[in-house]
């Protein structure tokens, strides 16, 4: 296992590339636009620079780890990995058909890895012929800091790409946890339906932005809020989970809060797009609760 290419150079996907080279891994960042992956290298000559400075790694090992990245704008460079991870755009149709034509183009033996958040693994498997080496490999963000990789197991991935998988993890210096395939896995089954309920908390008039967020950061000792979290994500990001998770279970217990559907449709999305339940016109550090809330 020595050749990595990582499909998406968006914000997991320059991550995802960046702790690979970092650890050893010959990478090809791979993405439909030119414009992404040059925005990739920057970013990830930025956190390396920024790892060095702050005395983490050498000046050594960051020109190492970018010798080892090369960017293409084909998933056609994808015929020689040993693993391929896809971190593109969450959207099921997108996926299936990158997951097709990796299928055609990938040496037999090769693992195909997805880091949906709630696209199930076993519907991306069905889409190729080698549904047992097709298997979840979930990174949070920022990748560079986060341990946690969630190994999600489709119902018809082997136990030796599991098993391959798990080690990859480990060398990448990352805690790997081995979850089924249900909607949301574990981290989004349960941290949505929170944060779902904690707009619902809102909506109803139970309490404030700064209130929700307030008791949950100093009485639970949450590092952030449900609301300012939902923000950082995207609120369309946080709907889209919202909706696998009512349509894979049927229960209406997941049905997203119509506050949350509102905002969405409406274009208020987080700190993308400036505004959600805080205003981040002035940037991320000074930000204020938006004046709908306020
Ligand atoms: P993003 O929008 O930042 O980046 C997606 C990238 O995919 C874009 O650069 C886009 O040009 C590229 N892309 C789209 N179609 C492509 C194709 N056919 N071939 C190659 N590249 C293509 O998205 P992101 O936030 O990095 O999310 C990527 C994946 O990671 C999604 O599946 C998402 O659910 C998952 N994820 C995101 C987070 C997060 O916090 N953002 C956390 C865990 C998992």
């Amino acid at each position: 296992m020595q050749r990595i290419s990582v499909i998406g150079a968006g914000t997991m996907g320059n991550g995802i590339a960046h702790v690979f080279a970092m650890n050893g891994f010959n990478v090809t960042l791979v993405d439909v636009s030119e414009e992404a992956l040059k925005k990739a290298l920057a970013t990830i000559t930025k956190n390396l620079d920024r790892m060095v400075a702050k005395g983490n790694i050498t000046d050594e090992v960051k020109l190492a780890t970018l010798g080892r990245l090369v960017t293409n704008t084909s998933l056609h460079s994808c015929k020689d990995a040993d693993l391929v991870v896809e971190a593109a755009t969450e959207n099921v149709d997108i996926k299936l058909r990158i997951f097709k034509e990796l299928d055609e183009v990938c040496k037999s033996e090769t693992i195909l890895a997805s880091n949906t958040s709630s696209i199930s693994i076993t519907k991306i498997g069905a889409a190729t012929k080698r549904a047992d080496k097709v298997i979840g490999m979930h990174f949070m963000n920022p990748v560079p800091v986060m341990k946690l990789v969630e190994v999600i197991r489709g119902y018809a991935t082997s136990d030796e790409v599991l098993q391959t998988i798990m080690d990859v993890s480990h060398k990448l210096g990352k805690s790997p946890v081995e979850v089924n395939d249900y909607p949301g896995f574990v981290a989004n089954r349960i941290l949505m339906p929170m944060i779902n309920e904690a707009i619902q908390t809102l909506h109803e008039g139970v309490a404030g932005v700064e209130e929700i967020d307030t008791v949950m950061k100093l009485g639970l000792s949450h590092p952030m809020g449900p609301l300012q979290l939902a923000d950082f994500i995207g609120l369309d990001v946080c709907l889209a989970i919202m909706r696998v998770l009512h349509d894979g279970f049927g229960n209406p217990k997941y049905a997203p809060c119509p506050l949350l559907v509102n905002m969405v449709t409406a274009g208020y999305l987080g700190v993308k797009t400036g505004e959600g339940f805080y205003n981040y016109t002035l940037g991320v550090k000074d930000m204020v609760i938006s004046p709908r809330f306020a």
